[in-house]
């Protein structure tokens, strides 16, 4: 075992409670392209501004037209990566108490995270501008195909049209969202932080004051912001060193009925 997961294992074990931060390096092998809350992308050639709300409020046929080359972001087909199911069996290993995540891919749910708090959204659903009505992306997407743009609310009576229930370019965090990750955030003396680069705020506060009053551990590839307030940082790549925590894990842990009721789910974003 890595020597560093080791590490790792020890902190979650004494921990009182642990929440996780997962960024867009988690899903790097799901094949899924990102649209970053600061317009980052993992497909290059993508320009933010095309695609941030200020182009949507201006110009949403435009926008649905051009979204139309970017089908993957939208893709509702990808499976989640090794770091994606990892997580989900280590919360039903009791040691993780929440997932919070920059990501719209859906993927943490999909790998069954029943406490998820998805801060940028789902960009697999849209939803109307008017009343709400949610809609696959897919099928919005379809309909651009077929001249109808921007996609239109499908509800009797309702003139609206539709927005992918991601988080755009320029546009805030839903305050539901980014609350429900400080609570989760504050009932838990641990924040792991996944394949984040920690540069997009709010949610690059969330490990500050994690190390404030607790622990903040970092793993990931890359060089974060936030690297000098962690008490220490696991390089290496999520979707190996996961898995082989949930090996260490498996039967560390005290069952789950001595240490009382299993916590509710909740999906917010
Ligand atoms: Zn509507």
């Amino acid at each position: 075992m890595d020597e560093q997961v080791g590490t790792l294992a020890e902190t979650l074990v004494e921990a009182d409670g642990v929440t996780v931060l997962t960024g867009a390096d988690v899903g790097a092998t799901s094949g899924v392209p990102t649209l970053g809350g600061d317009g980052s992308a993992r497909c290059d050639e993508l320009d933010p501004k095309m695609f941030g709300i200020d182009r949507f409020e201006t110009d949403p046929a435009g926008f649905w037209e051009d979204g139309l080359e970017l089908d993957a972001l939208y893709d509702d087909s990808a499976d989640p990566a090794d770091a994606h199911r990892a997580l989900a069996r280590l919360e039903e290993l009791d040691v993780v108490d929440a997932v919070l995540t920059e990501n719209t891919d859906g993927l943490h749910a999909d790998a069954g995270t029943r406490r998820l708090v998805e801060l940028h959204g789902d960009a697999s659903q849209s939803a109307c501008v008017e009343c709400g009505r949610s809609v696959p992306t897919a099928d919005a997407l379809d309909r651009v195909r077929s001249g109808e743009s921007p996609p239109h609310c499908s509800e009797p009576g309702c003139h609206g049209h539709l927005k992918p229930d991601a988080v755009l370019n320029g546009e805030d965090l839903s305050e539901s969202a980014y609350g429900a990750a400080r609570r989760m955030a504050w009932e838990s003396d641990v924040l792991l932080v996944v394949g984040s680069s920690l540069s997009v705020e709010p949610v690059a506060t969330l490990p500050e004051e994690a190390a404030e009053r607790g622990t903040l551990v970092i793993l990931g590839e890359e060089r974060t912001e936030k690297d000098h307030l962690a008490e220490y940082v696991v390089r290496g790549d999520a979707d190996e060193l996961l898995p082989e925590l949930v090996e260490a894990m498996q039967g560390r842990m005290p069952r789950r009925e001595d240490r009382g009721q299993a916590r509710e789910a909740t999906r917010v974003r």
